[in-house]
C-alpha cells in the first residue's frame, strides 16, 4: 500500500516549490527555445554548408598533364597561374588569366575539383560548392 501515498507525496512537493523557481524555470525554458529558434534562419546553416565538400571521394592520384595551361600552350597564349583538374591532370588557366580555362575546364567536362599548382599554394576549390578544400 506503498503506491498511493507516494502519489500524494509528489503532489504535495509540487505544490510547495516556490514560484519564484517556477518562473526561473520557465524564463530558462524560453531562452533556450529562443536559442533553438534563432540560429535556424542565420547561424546554425553556415557551418553545415560552408565546410562541406560532397565531391572529395571523386579525387583521383593525379599529376599535371601538361607544363603549362594545355589549352594555352596549344594557342601560344599566356597564362597567369596554373590551376590543375583534380579528376584528370588537366592544366588549366587561372580566372585572373583571360581565357580562364581552367573554369572552362569544369564547364566542358564537370569535373568539379581543382588546386593550384602555383608553388608554395596548396588550397583547392570546387566549383559546384564553391567552396575551398583541403588538398
Ligand atoms: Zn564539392
Ligand atoms: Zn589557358
Ligand atoms: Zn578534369
Amino acid at each position: 500500500m506503498s503506491e498511493p501515498k507516494e502519489t500524494v507525496g509528489r503532489i504535495a512537493v509540487a505544490f510547495q516549490i516556490p514560484s519564484a523557481i517556477v518562473v526561473l524555470f520557465r524564463s530558462v525554458v524560453q531562452c533556450f527555445a529562443a536559442y533553438i529558434l534563432l540560429p535556424k534562419g542565420s547561424l546554425s546553416i553556415q557551418p553545415d554548408m560552408s565546410s562541406q565538400c560532397s565531391h572529395l571521394d571523386e579525387v583521383r592520384d593525379v599529376s599535371p598533364k601538361t607544363d603549362g595551361c594545355e589549352e594555352c600552350l596549344k594557342m601560344g597564349d599566356e597564362w597567369v597561374h596554373l590551376r590543375m583538374c583534380l579528376l584528370c591532370g588537366h592544366v588549366g588557366c587561372c580566372d585572373s588569366s583571360k581565357n580562364k580555362h581552367a573554369t572552362r575546364h569544369y564547364g566542358n567536362t564537370g569535373h568539379p575539383l581543382m588546386r593550384s599548382i602555383e608553388t608554395g599554394e596548396d588550397w583547392g576549390w570546387c566549383y559546384v560548392d564553391e567552396l575551398e578544400i583541403a588538398v
